[in-house]
């Protein structure tokens, strides 16, 4: 996984619904919410 450019995305599993989504690998690293396309709520990602 790249590092570099903010480009790299990663999928995630929504705790509250349970639908995984893709994401910003930055965000996780940098533990930022992240929004739903389930339920519409944030969430921040735990590796
Ligand atoms: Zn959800």
């Amino acid at each position: 996984m790249k590092l570099i450019g903010g480009a790299s995305t990663t999928t995630v599993t929504c705790p509250n619904c349970g639908v995984k989504s893709t994401q910003a690998a930055s965000k996780i690293r940098l533990k930022q919410a992240m929004l739903c396309p389930g339920c519409k709520s944030l969430f921040i990602a735990s590796r």
